[in-house]
């Protein structure tokens, strides 16, 4: 059991076209329809009812913080495993800027990629008492030698995220988000769920009148880089979508700050409004490079 993929889930806890969808009998939970927030009562009452081996949580595309005592308490009363999949969130985790599952969960994955700032690949985390059968699946069950280079990158990256540089550069990450929300508020964009406690946050498009799709291509040209999004019940498909999904990682490694986060939502806003215009997305290219200017995206690594 998982939340259900158009409202913020992964493709692979339970996707249809995914392995977990074809080998495994999924359940899908959601979102509170009014508030956009894990519908917690609704997701207890659903495990009560099908009773899923497994619960899934932690997610791809939400905003917000995920209540883990929550879910290994309804794991517990169906007598359930509960995985966490951090993959997103996983240097706010490790720089404390969220709280972690690992307390609550049996088993733990993430991808050190994103939030973490590692190399591209993952981690499973488990109770001791899943360790063997966890490490006989990946192999020989899945995977073939390992890649020692990213291992070696992983335990650099791991490194890095227990400096208290890294505590800071998690907490600026969730800080600029917060301010990015809210500027992007201002500019006239619905926020889906109110807001942001995390690295990222969804934006309805809807009052612009233009769809993810046509927006992602638009601010692309102009410089910006993001990428189109579902959002909760969204009438578009996957392939056009009414939404964005932006994160502020990247930007907070270069050391851009709230000043910036304000800069860069109106300059979103400027192209949302015009995205048709081939002279205002000129223009606000050249203010997102004299932006980028004073910044270098991968700065001296810490640590
Ligand atoms: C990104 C992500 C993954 C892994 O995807 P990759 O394609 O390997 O980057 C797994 N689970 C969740 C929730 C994710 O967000």
């Amino acid at each position: 059991m998982g939340l259900r993929l158009d409202h913020g889930g992964h493709l692979t806890h339970g996707s249809p076209v995914n392995f977990s969808g074809k080998l495994y009998d999924f359940v899908p939970y959601q979102l509170h329809p009014e508030t956009e927030l894990l519908d917690y009562d609704g997701i207890a009452e659903l495990a009560r009812e099908t009773r899923p081996k497994m619960i899934l949580c932690g997610y791809t595309a939400y905003p917000r913080t995920i209540d883990f005592e929550f879910f290994r308490q309804v794991a517990d009363e169906i007598g359930a495993f509960l995985m966490a999949d951090i993959a997103h969130i996983a240097g706010l985790v490790a720089g404390g800027a969220h709280p972690s599952p690992v307390p609550y969960a049996d088993v733990v994955t993430f991808t050190n990629h994103k939030t973490l700032r590692g190399p591209r690949g993952a981690t499973i985390l488990c109770r001791s008492e899943y360790a063997q059968a966890i490490d006989k699946a990946v192999f020989p069950g899945l995977q073939g030698g390992p890649l020692m280079h990213v291992i070696a990158a992983k335990a650099v990256s791991f490194a890095e995220a227990a400096t208290p540089e890294f505590k800071q550069y998690a907490s600026d990450i969730v800080s600029n988000a917060k301010v990015l929300c809210q500027a992007l508020a201002e500019e006239g964009l619905r926020i889906v769920s109110g807001g942001t406690d995390n690295h990222l946050m969804l934006v309805d498009l809807r009052p612009f009148g233009v769809t993810g799709a046509v927006a992602q291509d638009a601010l692309d040209a102009a410089g910006i880089t993001l990428n189109k999004n579902t959002i909760p019940d969204d009438p578009e498909s996957p392939f056009v979508t009414s939404g964005l999904r932006l994160g502020t990682a990247s930007v907070t490694t270069a050391g851009m700050g709230p000043d910036e986060m304000r800069t860069a939502a109106h300059l979103i806003g400027r192209v949302l409004g015009d995205v048709d215009n081939a002279d205002t997305i000129a223009a606000v290219r050249d203010d997102v490079e004299a932006l980028c200017e004073g910044f270098v995206p991968y700065p001296t690594p810490v640590g």
